[in-house]
């Protein structure tokens, strides 16, 4: 047994128990890297300076002086966190050779705590995207139904081959390499950034846990920007605990982020046996939307007669503006994405593209051959919606339309509810030649229906995994609930996860 697939607790029993040092934890990930490495999970691991600090942890459990719940365990970091001394390149060609000279604090949190950054995770450029395909380390591939062995914890026998033809499904995005690392061993946990989805949806697409955190709750200091106003660090885990564990040590303000605040989750634990007897769960009728697939229906019908057989109340609200999140977030991320942007001229770091010309020259050029057509669509949007003649009828306008659906939270809020509960996505992963079929902005106005919403408000949202489908597919269900109710919320996911018995996926040896 080699503990890979395990709980972060499980494991550091062990180390505890000295059944297994940090230091051979390490070298496990390692190995279960280089076994799946054609799932693409890491635009660079970071294995050598992985092998140093686990050391180091090998070193304080001999003395028996770990420092904390993290210590040893093995984390990948989406790469637009900064890393002091790790390149970090945002998978795009503009940053392929930048190296921060500092560390997200939500990297230092991590690192403090004792945690093994064994690798900087794969994702879509800049995380503009929904199926981590469009990075300059190529896209990621789910392990689901990838040729690569495993096995199913579950009595039922559901497929586990690689497709026949060739193709494979995609990872979700924009943090797939995260939550494929985690999904298939390489990594304990990880940490991502949800703008509109982009931790829950490969979560949700990879069989593992994804929490969005209330926006504030988790400093983004260190977390290259993509919408200010939206940006989440966000974690993945393969239960619960785990993630609760790492909001536990990356939570709290730090000042470097005005938009930070004071959090009391730093010692969170969650109860044993969470209850939700009295919970008031609502089921928004208007995520019910066209092209939602009927196993995606079946589930949340299932899961929510479930919650109301054991003791909580189940209510339909009405959420009017969620059917806008997407249009109105198609106007504000360009626009944040406009202003963002105007860093990357190849004067203070990334790429520089000499012409010989003239300064502006050398940065028209630096831009169009460092950023992809992706970006550059956005940033010219973003620009265009900000002229003086349109700010009024576009910026403007989209933020009274996200101020709305911010208040569709409120009131359900106060009617009573609790917490939302939602499908994550319209289906399970899909095809990568399905998914290539259609363009970054039409991807995303699939992808991201379920998930948007709760960036415009700010609320907590997670993922966990339910069930598979007859493909041997994940699916999960989102709950979200009112800021700062982090802690509410991973209960009650705990409570589903208890309950549904999700089929775990575990390597041929773990399984033994
Ligand atoms: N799919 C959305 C986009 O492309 C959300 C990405 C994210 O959450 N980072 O902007």
């Amino acid at each position: 047994m080699n503990h890979l697939m395990g709980s972060i607790s499980g494991a550091t029993a062990h180390l505890k128990q000295k059944a297994l040092s940090s230091y051979e934890l390490c070298e496990a990930a390692i190995r279960r890297h280089e076994a799946i490495t054609k799932l693409n999970p890491f635009i660079m691991s970071t294995h050598k300076l992985a092998q140093e600090s686990a050391s180091r942890s090998t070193e304080r459990y001999k003395k028996g002086k770990p420092i904390g719940p993290l210590d040893g365990i093995p984390i990948a970091i989406k790469d637009n966190f900064c890393t002091a001394g790790i390149p970090t390149t945002c998978g795009s060609k503009m940053l392929q050779n930048y190296t921060p000279p500092y560390s997200a604090t939500v990297v230092q949190r991590l690192i403090e705590a004792g945690a093994v950054i064994v690798g900087k995770s794969n994702l879509d450029e800049f995380g503009m995207g929904s199926g981590t395909i469009d990075s300059t380390a190529g896209p990621s591939r789910n392990i689901y139904r990838s040729g690569i062995n495993y096995k199913l914890q579950s009595t039922v026998r559901y497929p586990t081959s690689g497709l026949a033809d060739g193709d494979w499904y995609v990872t979700g995005g924009s943090s797939g390499g995260s939550a494929v690392a985690v999904a298939a061993g390489a990594a304990f946990g990880a940490v991502g950034s949800d703008t509109g989805g982009s931790v829950r949806n490969p979560a949700s697409y990879c069989g593992v846990v994804g929490l969005k955190p209330s926006y504030g709750i988790v400093p983004r200091y260190g977390l290259i920007s993509l919408v200010n106003s939206m940006d989440v660090p966000g974690l993945f885990g393969r239960n619960v605990d785990d993630v609760a564990t790492l909001l536990s040590v990356v939570a709290g303000e730090d000042l470097r982020d005005s938009t930070s605040v004071p959090s009391n989750l730093q010692n969170l634990q969650l109860p044993e046996v969470p209850s939700i007897e009295g919970l008031v769960v609502g089921i928004p009728r208007e995520y019910h939307s066209a092209g939602m697939s009927q196993e995606v229906v079946d589930i949340w019908t299932k899961v929510a007669g479930l919650m109301k057989e054991q003791g909580a109340q189940v209510r339909e609200v009405s959420m009017p503006h969620t059917q806008y999140s997407i249009i109105c977030y198609s106007i504000l991320n360009p626009c944040e994405v406009a202003s963002n942007f105007t860093r990357y001229t190849g004067v203070e770091y990334g790429l520089r593209n000499e012409s010989g010309h003239s300064m502006e020259a050398m940065y028209a050029l630096t831009r169009s051959t460092g950023l992809s057509e992706v970006v550059r669509g956005r940033i010219l949007a973003g620009n265009y919606f900000l002229l003086r003649e349109n700010k009024e009828r576009y910026f403007n306008q989209a933020l009274k339309v996200r101020r709305l659906i911010s208040q569709d939270f409120e009131q359900a809020w106060s009617s009573g509810i609790d917490l939302l509960l939602t499908p994550v996505t319209l289906s399970t992963a899909i095809r990568y030649s399905e998914f290539v079929k259609t363009d970054n902005r039409s991807q995303a106005a699939d992808q991201d229906i379920c998930t948007q919403s709760a960036n415009m408000a700010g609320v907590p949202a997670i993922n966990v995994p339910v069930a598979l489908n007859l493909d041997g597919l994940p699916l999960s269900m989102q709950l979200m609930a009112p800021w700062g109710h982090d802690a509410s919320l991973l209960s009650t996911a705990k409570w589903i996860e208890q309950h549904v018995n999700f089929p775990r996926l575990c390597t041929i040896e773990d399984c033994k």
